[in-house]
């Protein structure tokens, strides 16, 4: 194994790494995603105008962890990286 190969090896592992602690803080107990709550009360919100909020307005916070995931994941399969 060559030496350029085994840092692209620990590269990959390290965003491995990192994919993962952003799954964790994903699902971790602390993290209250506020459409699955919403889902969970089984009673929808209102607003002063007595209009239900409905669920389409309740912004899902796991794609923001998601999001993070799928750069780290163009990073990891950018075989460009670390050419320079
Ligand atoms: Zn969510």
């Amino acid at each position: 194994m060559s030496k350029g190969e085994m840092n692209a090896n620990k590269h990959d592992e390290e965003i491995e790494d990192i994919m993962q602690m952003v799954r964790d803080l994903r699902d971790a107990d602390y993290h209250v995603c506020p459409e699955i709550k919403w889902e969970q009360d089984g009673c929808p919100e209102v607003d002063e105008n007595g209009e239900v909020i409905g669920k389409w307005d309740v912004a899902c916070s796991c794609n923001d962890f998601d999001q993070v995931i799928d750069r780290l994941r163009e990073l990891k399969y950018n075989e460009n990286w670390g050419c320079k």
